[in-house]
């Protein structure tokens, strides 16, 4: 089960949370300073107070001396005191009382209490004790007055001998404090709603730009770098998506792969930065076929995938295919060069083909290596013509993933001459190492490599392979020939001898080394233009073989037309001929016939020494076969051939 890919939604914003979380610490900031300022505020403003009764009180004591507090005051005293505190008024002076150290009331705005001693309350007492004291009045609850009490002194050292309590408005503080507080809260308020924003911007800003980024993240994890198209995952997951919307609605998906089909002649000769031109401008010009709702996405390489989600008539995937064709018609123009480009494309359709993703796109592949087979631009996926039960399929997906994961393995057989035993030659045959069956033999997916096309990566691969073990064993003294079994498919390809040649290159090695196995069937199928191929691959210098020679109906005429150098009589003729006289005569006219065409005649599949000696005696030039050896793995075979040096020194010797 695929795991869905992260739908694009609405995500919880992380800046709304950050706005929210983020208020609470500012408000309480705000609200903690305020709390201070308002009370520094408040202090300043009862500071004030204090500060003008204070000088009040320095201005008044000019009119006193000891004299008064001993005696208390006269009437004129009284009375010039009653006129300077009138004239304070003004000032903000609503009261004054005038008390002296004991407690008695020496001047008040109410003359009865003049002459009456208190208990000094405490401030009072505070003034007395030489400091200034103040506060709300008491008994005054509605707050309209404020009281300060300042001690007076006389002489120095400055002796309190009473003290003035001043009764001072007190709307006009609170007007002030108010007044204050207000400015001081707008100016935190604004402040801190100034650095919020600030913080907040540069947060949202910081968001942005991280959302960016996670975004292009994502679009680079789901697209492909070079074309900007949708990647295999992307592609996987639309049509996931795409196959639950059609079992709901209950209409049809059709999915197309395609292939440029010598995109590598392009990529090999005029080098990547050509081919890499070129897959861009195909995937602009099919992004250009498309509507949008489909999908145009690139695998890998030069493979493409089209999806086209809720088709309502099965032909819509043919459409698309044919203006697939014909917008490769133009040829690709790239640095200054005309390219053709010719595309297979295979059409699966769901559900007729397949139900589920995987089989969909298996069935597509199919169908693509069918186009490729029939030279048609493209092909719908039909069971009948493909006869693949599910498990070859299965198998299909795994070879292809065995080739690029380099699962195949070789393993060689040595071919040695009948005369004197000497090992000239070695036979390439392919063997799967399969994680999970073990090793495959070939007989099981050869055929079905052939059948998609897969022979063709799995040829090269072999060849490859095989060419660099023999530079090898050329390396440590071993001068053999290798092998290689070829299919139809191989030597119809065009590309093949060129192919041949730049590996034959690669490893410096001489064409003459390379023998390449073709079965008599292989060269049967398409006579004329198998001849003119089987000549452009001699003329590079390789050697060529028919395999398995008795099976098929070669005339005579038509094989001493072919310009081959061996015939190999099929095993199945070799291993039976001492039982049987029928085979034991097949083998015999063959060594015959190619004696008289001037074949080497090898005879595969000996498994004991009466054969090895019957077809000596017979004048068969080689043979190959359980009897000389298995077919190993590299390191086996050298050990095989080292143990078997100084025997085959004998020999010449002898
Ligand atoms: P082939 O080309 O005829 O290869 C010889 C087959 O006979 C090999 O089987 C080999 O193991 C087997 N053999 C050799 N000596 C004896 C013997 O004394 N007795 C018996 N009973 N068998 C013997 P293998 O390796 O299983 O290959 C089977 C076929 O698969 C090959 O037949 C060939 O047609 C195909 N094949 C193998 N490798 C490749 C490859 O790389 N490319 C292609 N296109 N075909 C391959
Ligand atoms: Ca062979
Ligand atoms: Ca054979």
């Amino acid at each position: 089960m695929r795991r869905p890919l992260t739908p694009r939604g609405r995500r919880p914003s992380l800046l709304t949370t950050f706005a929210l979380v983020s208020l609470l610490p500012v408000a309480l900031l705000g609200f903690g300073l305020s709390q201070y300022l308002a009370h520094q505020v408040r202090s300043r403003a009862y500071a004030d107070a204090r500060q003008s009764a204070v000088l009040v009180a320095t201005a008044l004591q000019t009119q006193l001396t000891p004299y008064e507090f001993r005696y208390g005051l006269r009437q004129g005293d009284l009375i010039a005191l009653d006129q300077t505190i009138a004239s304070l008024k003004a000032s903000g002076v609503a009261g004054a009382t005038l008390w002296d150290s004991r407690g008695r009331v020496l001047y008040a705005d109410d003359r009865t209490s003049i002459g009456h001693a208190y208990r000094p309350g405490p401030r009072l007492r505070r003034a007395f004790g030489g400091r200034v004291a103040a506060g709300m009045s008491p008994g005054d609850w509605s707050g309209k007055s404020y009281e300060v009490v300042v001690p007076l002194r006389f002489g120095t050292p400055g002796h309190v001998l009473g003290a003035l309590e001043l009764e001072l408005p007190y709307a006009p503080i609170q007007t002030a404090i108010a007044s204050d507080v207000r400015t001081t809260y707008a100016f935190i308020g604004g402040g801190l709603l100034l650095l919020w924003i600030s913080i907040f911007r540069l947060v949202a800003g910081a968001s942005r730009k991280l959302r960016r980024q996670a975004d292009e993240n994502e679009r680079l994890a789901l697209h492909d770098h070079l074309t900007g198209l949708p990647n295999r995952s992307l592609f996987l997951d639309r049509l996931d998506h795409a196959l639950r919307a059609s079992t709901r609605t209950g209409s049809g998906v059709a999915v197309l792969l395609m292939d440029l089909d010598r995109f590598k002649e392009v990529n090999d000769t005029l080098g990547h930065h050509c081919g890499d031109l070129m897959l861009k401008e195909l995937a602009s010009r099919l992004s250009g076929v498309v509507r949008p709702t489909d999908t145009v996405a690139r695998l890998g390489g030069d493979e493409f995938a089209l999806l086209l989600p809720s088709v309502t008539q099965a032909d819509a995937g043919i459409a698309l295919a044919e203006r697939i064709a014909l917008a490769l018609d133009d040829p690709f123009v790239i640095d200054g060069l005309p390219l053709e480009a010719e595309a297979s494309i295979g059409i699966a359709l769901y559900p007729v083909h397949g139900e589920d993703v995987e089989t969909l796109l298996q069935r597509a592949d199919v169908a693509m290596y069918m186009a490729k087979e029939t030279k048609t631009h493209y092909a719908v996926y039909d069971a009948d013509v493909d006869n693949y039960r599910p498990e070859r399929l299965v198998l299909v997906a795994e070879l292809r993933r065995a080739i690029e994961n380099r699962e195949l393995v070789l393993h060689y057989q040595p071919k040695a001459t009948l005369a004197d035993g000497t090992v000239r030659g070695v036979e390439a045959l392919v063997r799967w190492q399969h994680p999970e069956r073990g090793l495959v033999p070939p007989d099981v997916f050869i055929p079905v490599a052939e059948h998609t096309g897969l022979i063709r990566p799995l040829t090269f691969f072999v060849v490859e392979e095989a060419l660099q073990q023999c530079g090898r064993w050329r390396e440590q003294g071993f001068e053999l020939t290798v092998a290689v079994n070829v299919a139809m498919r191989n030597i119809l390809d065009e590309e093949f001898p060129n192919e041949l040649e730049r590996m034959l290159d690669k490893y410096g090695l001489d064409p003459s080394v390379l023998e390449l196995e073709l079965t008599e069937t292989s060269v049967l199928a398409d006579p004329p233009r198998a001849k003119e191929i089987l000549q452009r691959l001699r003329d590079t210098g390789v050697s060529l073989a028919v395999d398995d020679f008795g099976t098929g109906y070669a005339s005579l005429a038509y094989l001493s037309e072919l310009p081959v150098d061996e015939i190999k009589i099929d095993r199945s003729f070799v291993m039976a001929m001492d039982r049987e006289e029928q085979h034991a005569r097949i083998v015999r006219s063959t060594i015959d016939l190619g004696r008289n065409l001037c074949l080497s005649v090898v005879a595969e599949g000996v498994e004991s020494a009466e054969v090895w000696e019957r077809l000596a005696e017979l004048g068969c030039d080689s043979a190959q076969g359980y009897f000389l050896a298995k077919p190993l793995p590299p390191a086996e075979l050298t050990a095989w051939l080292e143990d078997r040096l100084p025997r085959d020194l004998r020999a010449e010797v002898a």
